[in-house]
């Protein structure tokens, strides 16, 4: 599929095929790539970039373990805004190529990452005149001239292209307190539970979680799949998880479009009269909040930047959980080992961490009567899912856009600050015509920005707008 260079693929002498480099392998980076191979009038040369070589699946669909599973029901899954099909057909070639019935609503994330790449190959297949090059290099820095950037990677290399989309995803986030190290004791804390290493963590060890969220319930599942007998505990300011998914009936959108909240508590009174009327009618919360869906976009735009710092620091918590929800089958394994005691969950905040050579420590304040408590383990591992905020960030690519003024944050520094079309904004305020991002990164302009149904319609956009002006 990829053809793989290292370390140079500099612009080739004589081609004139529009040249597109795209950082990141993962769902943003390889949709993207697909979108400007199909819409484009003319062949393309995409130089794709993957610091982890995750080409074509990226951090959510790289996972070989069947226990994770995808979040999100198969039917939502396309990843073609215009197709929604798409997926569901190819699982029933699949399961009818291997004689097999067809899957339930939430199959692996791996399965989904085998999805994604035979959609790119059926592409590059359909369109031999355009190609793709994987890169498997960290970009570090980008220079944009008037009608072309250069991307410069970690061992050196130099690369020309006519236009470049950041799809970088998530960043890991820091621990609320920095932690004490003794020697060595880094090696017992995984700062970022996604860079594998985790096989290390034996049978009969404890393990701290910090984080009660989607990337503490992977971390467990994965733990449980190899055997893991001894505790877990997790950690959050609230306690609060992921709440599963349940059937529910469509629900007739509630806001007016045209006189949607500006206010957090105006917004939340409205939607917990909602769920409350219709729950007197039988109708299950799930449905009033997926009903809400197509128009959270607008929500977070029209909420002045003091409310949606409100809305962040008071409602998000219960927002995550109630909207970003578990496939039923991952509930009920996470339900059945907090019976069995083998998971524990906490509502406290982080006073100290210490990573000894054998262990670490930490000191937590209970939520609920202040008491401070002393967590042991053999390992701690930072499940407090993605960084949201940027001006923490120490990723080198970013770090070196805000330096050189290529790109700064939104106004809340939740990501990179957007023009139209998904034009990065520079220091100074002008909307670059060279360099764009989408996904994850671009939260603060959008909020809604990780899932697949938002993210599908980006790749469309951008595509249409690269090879409408690059071409
Ligand atoms: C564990 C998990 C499960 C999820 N499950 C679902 C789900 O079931 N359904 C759903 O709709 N969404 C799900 N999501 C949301 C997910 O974020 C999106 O679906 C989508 O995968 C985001 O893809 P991305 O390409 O933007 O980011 P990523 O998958 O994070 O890919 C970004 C890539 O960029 C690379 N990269 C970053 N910086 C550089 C650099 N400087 N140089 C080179 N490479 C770089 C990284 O190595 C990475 O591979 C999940 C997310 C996670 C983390």
């Amino acid at each position: 599929m990829h053809a793989h260079a290292k370390p140079a693929a500099r612009k080739v002498t004589g081609d004139n095929r529009p040249t597109f480099g795209i950082v990141g392998g993962g769902f943003t980076g390889t949709m993207l790539a697909v979108h400007l191979i199909e819409q484009s009038p003319v062949p393309v040369r995409i130089l794709q970039f993957d610091r982890a070589a995750a080409f074509g699946s990226g951090v959510a669909y790289s996972t070989p373990n069947d226990k994770h599973l995808l979040n999100v029901r198969v039917g939502n899954m396309s990843a073609y805004d215009s197709r929604p099909d798409h997926f569901i057909k190819w699982l029933e070639g699949c399961a009818k190529a291997a004689g097999a019935e067809p899957r339930g609503p939430f199959v692996s994330r791996g399965l989904y990452g085998q999805y994604l790449r035979s959609t790119l190959s059926a592409c590059l297949a359909a369109h031999p005149a355009s190609s793709m090059i994987g890169v498997d290099a960290e970009v570090v820095s980008l220079s944009a001239g008037a009608n072309s950037v250069e991307l410069q990677t970690s061992d050196g290399a130099r690369h020309a292209v006519d236009r470049v989309a950041l799809c970088v995803g998530n960043f890991p986030p820091a621990l609320p307190v920095k932690p004490q190290t003794g020697d060595s004791g880094e090696d017992r804390y995984f700062a970022n539970p996604w860079s594998g290493g985790l096989a290390r963590i034996g049978k009969d060890d404890d393990v701290v979680l910090v984080g009660t969220g989607l990337t503490m319930v992977d971390v467990v599942l994965d733990l449980h799949s190899r055997g893991h007998r001894a505790k877990i505990t997790a950690v959050s300011r609230r306690g609060l998880m992921p709440l599963p998914h349940r059937d529910v009936g469509p629900y007739q959108a509630f806001l007016n479009p045209d006189a949607l909240p500006r206010t957090v508590m105006a917004l939340t009174r409205m939607v917990r009269r909602e769920v409350e009327a219709a729950a007197a009618n039988g109708v299950d919360w799930r449905a009033v909040l997926d009903s809400m869906r197509p128009q959270t976009q607008a929500l977070w735009r029209g909420l002045p930047v003091a409310e949606r710092r409100r809305f962040l620091r008071h409602v998000r918590p219960y927002w995550e959980v109630h909207r970003h929800r578990v496939a039923p089958p991952v509930a009920a394994e996470i339900e059945e080992l907090l019976r069995a005691g083998k998971l524990a969950v906490m509502a406290g905040r982080l006073q100290a961490v210490e990573l000894g050579a054998t262990g670490i420590s930490m000191t937590v304040k209970a939520r609920g009567d202040k008491t401070v408590q002393r967590i042991e383990g053999s390992w701690l591992v930072n499940c407090s899912g993605p960084q949201l905020d940027y001006d923490r960030i120490s990723d080198p690519l970013i770090r070196s856009l805000f330096d050189g003024g290529l790109a700064r944050p939104d106004s809340l520094s939740l990501g990179l600050d957007l023009g139209d079309d998904y034009r990065l904004v520079s220091r100074s305020g002008i909307p670059s015509d060279v360099l764009f991002a989408l996904g994850p990164p671009i939260r603060g302009n959008l909020w809604e920005t990780t899932a697949v149904p938002d993210i599908r319609k980006q790749c469309e956009a951008v595509a249409r707008h690269l090879t409408s002006t690059a071409a």
